[in-house]
């Protein structure tokens, strides 16, 4: 595979996609949004930490390795165990309190928009759409400060029982709390001290600390829903945050309940554009009875793309009942890219899914049933022009519009990537499953399938990586519906 191609292609369909954007009418993004809070912890703010407690009362809590965060004392347990253990771990606290604490005792160095839904309308409303419709149904005051000041961002408001459209700012509801993650940073060397004991922290991590209020419900308010139309017009929907969805709520419903919701919504959508595309964006959902509900209730049949990254392929794999391949995609070996192409292929077909779109690091790969609306030329060009904003995105650690992005074009495609797509080719054309020529393309027209692989940029050393996975699938997602407009439109 010639690199230097492959950096035009990403250049050509960069510009390309920056003007077939404008087509769109507007896009509407749910559901999951949070705030998080970043902390980043010297020797001082631990010493202080410490010193809040008594010291034995720490030692035993480390010793019980508390699961949740139920009170301060969890805190400190889980932040030593954290930093002995130089472990990334995420720990859930179902209470406000352990927010208000950290607060009031440590405090964050700087706060940004977190959740799936609240990254990717950001990203969509910088990358110049006319309209962002989002909906997070737990909007509250503070979280809206996190979305974009860019004036095209709309929310859902209900007024005198009408549905009107407005920003953020003016949408929140009330007396909602806000659902804020903790991220707390330590540094490799840290010394920390406690009960008599002396260590070092053995590498740079962080601690999560996730909040899952007991009161948020991954629903839609019934007088939003009656009356989605004044959402309109929009051409797709990004959809996520269903992991937040739990087996069974206090009040005796279950997750059928709002399975059952999440698939009216996404039906009503459907019914009010039948031209409407629907992107579900995955991500870890530790819960198989949930993992497996979303998959094939939600997703089976109702949606028409699934963004998702490796780990992620087999997890679905996983619960699907495919254990072997699950297995050999997380091995990575040899036939890593095999498999996950293969899985790929049988998540499409068990899902009915149109496209799906997995994103490793240093290549994507697409598969589209067939008879989707785009030649493979322009779904490949999708692809590429979100490759382009991944690097930018991991660059500078952000993008405020369209222009920065194009500093995502200086970063050279991936070598490392170009090697795993060319293990790949002498796979498939061994089996016959492609040409050599093909596949100098990046695409792969197959008996049941077509395939799109392409090599992507890779930042040596991003400045940050979090939500990059986001990104890639929204700014795939909405440059192949605006390639479909921009057809509609004859040009
Ligand atoms: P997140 O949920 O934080 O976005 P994911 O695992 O879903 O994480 O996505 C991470 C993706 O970001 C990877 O699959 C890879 O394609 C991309 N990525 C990660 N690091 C870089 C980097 N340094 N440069 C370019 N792309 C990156």
């Amino acid at each position: 595979m010639d690199i230097e191609e492959w950096e035009q292609r990403h250049t050509e369909a960069f510009y390309d996609a920056k003007e077939a954007l404008p087509y769109l009418d507007g896009m509407f993004v749910a559901y999951n949004s949070n705030i998080d809070a970043i902390r980043h912890l010297t020797e001082e703010d631990l010493s202080r930490l410490v010193g809040l407690f008594d010291e034995a009362e720490i030692q035993d809590r480390v010793a019980v390795y508390p699961r949740e965060i139920a009170e301060p004392l969890d805190f400190v347990a889980r932040l030593l165990i954290s930093m002995r253990e130089g472990k990334a771990a995420e720990v859930p606290a179902y209470t406000a309190e352990t927010h208000e604490w950290l607060k009031e005792h440590l405090g964050f160095d700087y706060a940004r928009m977190g959740g799936q839904a609240g990254i990717i309308s950001n990203l969509l409303a910088r990358l110049g759409l006319k309209k962002v419709v989002a909906y997070v149904p737990w909007l509250s005051e503070e979280q809206a400060e996190y979305f974009a000041d860019s004036g095209n961002i709309l929310h859902p408001k209900v007024e005198n029982g009408q549905v009107l459209l407005k920003p953020p700012g003016e949408a929140f509801k009330p007396g909602t709390g806000s659902k804020v993650n903790w991220i707390l940073e330590f540094s490799k060397d840290l010394k920390v001290t406690c009960a008599g004991s002396t260590f070092r922290v053995p590498r740079d991590n962080r601690l999560i600390i996730s909040s899952r209020p007991k009161w948020i419900r991954l629903d839609m308010d019934k007088e939003i829903y009656e009356q989605l139309d004044s959402l309109l017009p929009i051409d797709g929907a990004m959809l996520s945050g269903y992991q937040m969805i739990k087996e069974e709520y206090e009040d005796g419903s279950t997750y059928n309940d709002y399975v059952e919701h999440s698939v009216k919504v996404i039906d009503k959508l459907k019914s009010l554009n039948p031209d409407l595309r629907i992107h579900v964006e995955l991500t870890s959902i530790q819960n198989r009875v949930i993992r497996k509900a979303i998959l094939t209730e939600i997703v089976a049949r109702h949606v028409h793309s699934l963004g998702l990254d490796t780990v992620e392929v087999a997890n679905a794999l996983n619960v699907l009942g495919y254990e072997e391949l699950s297995y050999s995609v997380i091995r990575k070996g040899e036939n890593g890219i095999m498999s996950l192409y293969q899985g790929a292929v049988q998540l499409m077909k068990d899902l009915k899914l149109e496209r799906v779109h997995v994103h490793s690091l240093g290549f994507y790969i697409c598969i589209l049933a067939k008879g989707h609306p785009l030649t493979l030329k322009e779904q490949r060009d999708a692809l590429l022009f979100s490759s382009v904003l991944a690097a930018a995105q991991a660059l500078n650690g952000k993008i405020d519009n369209l222009t920065e992005a194009e500093a995502g074009l200086e970063v050279p495609v991936s070598a490392k990537g170009i090697e795993d797509l060319e293990t790949f080719q002498l796979y498939c054309t061994g089996r016959k499953l492609c040409t050599p020529d093909e596949f100098e393309y990046g695409y792969i027209y197959g008996p049941d399938h077509d395939a799109i692989l392409i090599p992507s940029k890779v930042v040596d050393r991003p400045k940050a990586t979090v939500g990059i996975g986001d990104t890639i699938s929204a700014g795939a997602f909405a440059a192949m519906l605006a390639r479909m407009k921009q057809r509609q439109a004859g040009k």
